[in-house]
């Protein structure tokens, strides 16, 4: 792990309780775990970018990972300010790009460009083989070596909160929080299972979100009905964006997923 991987977040049972009970402006009503990991990873994404002007070893990662996944570099869109930092990363990984390829896909020493024409058993096997080389040339150049590191941070923060919340399950101020909540999203939900040890855990764990989930169901139902046009005249309620919350629900919020 970087040394700097986890300086900006310092864990809290207030700061989980605080984001279960209300989202901050102008973030979505969501799950609460999505909606700290997004907070958290906008700042961490900020400080990698930062230390990869500064520090060779995050400069080494950052190019050995190609850069970041697709969900976590269109993240960098979402701060101000990092258009000298991203165009730095993206020099340094198409001038790393560029020397691979050159390295792994240069002619051998006396391949010459008359056999690509010559026929016979052999002359095709030295051309197939060619291009197999040819490729693996490519494949090696573009290929990450090691996986994304704001993908690696995710799920570290995405751990310490959802163990947060199952050390505090029982609590009866946060399970009130959490029931008015709109829960865990269903990935989120998972992960939790997989982290909780004992079954009372898991057991308030299952409860605590199925009440959140047949809400959600009820209020999808509700949203439904009122579109059948037998009903059309009604009065919408607060299910007229269950749908939206629906999607964030069941796949994780925006592109944390
Ligand atoms: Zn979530
Ligand atoms: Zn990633």
């Amino acid at each position: 792990m970087l040394k700097w991987a986890m300086a900006t977040h310092p864990m809290s049972y207030h700061e989980l309780r605080a984001a279960i009970a209300r989202p901050e402006p102008p973030e979505p009503v969501a799950c609460p775990v999505c909606r700290l990991a997004r907070r958290a990873l906008l700042l961490w994404i900020e400080d990698l970018v930062y230390s990869f002007g500064v520090d060779p070893q995050v400069r080494r990662e950052v190019r050995v990972a190609r850069g970041l996944c697709s969900r976590h570099a269109h993240l960098l869109t979402e701060i101000r300010g990092m258009a000298l930092g991203v165009s730095l990363i993206h020099l340094d990984v198409i001038d790393t790009v560029c020397e691979d390829l050159e390295n792994r896909t240069a002619a051998p020493p006396g391949s010459a460009a008359s056999a690509d024409l010559a026929d016979g058993l052999m002359a095709r096997l030295r051309r197939g083989a060619a291009v197999a080389r040819l490729r693996e040339g490519i494949r090696s150049a573009v290929a990450p070596a090691r996986s994304c590191l704001a993908c690696e941070h995710q799920r570290e923060v995405e751990e310490l909160y959802l163990t947060t919340l199952l050390r505090h399950i029982g609590d009866a101020e946060l399970a009130a929080a959490f029931a008015a909540s709109p829960g865990l999203c269903l990935p989120h939900f998972n992960q939790a299972a997989a982290l909780a040890s004992d079954a009372p855990t898991l057991r308030l764990l299952i409860d605590a979100e199925r009440h959140c989930l047949l809400r959600l169901r009820d209020e999808l139902a509700e949203f439904a009905r009122k579109n059948d046009h037998r009903n059309l005249g009604e009065r919408v309620g607060p299910e007229a964006d269950a749908w939206i919350r629906s999607i964030d629900h069941v796949t994780a919020m925006g592109s944390l997923r």
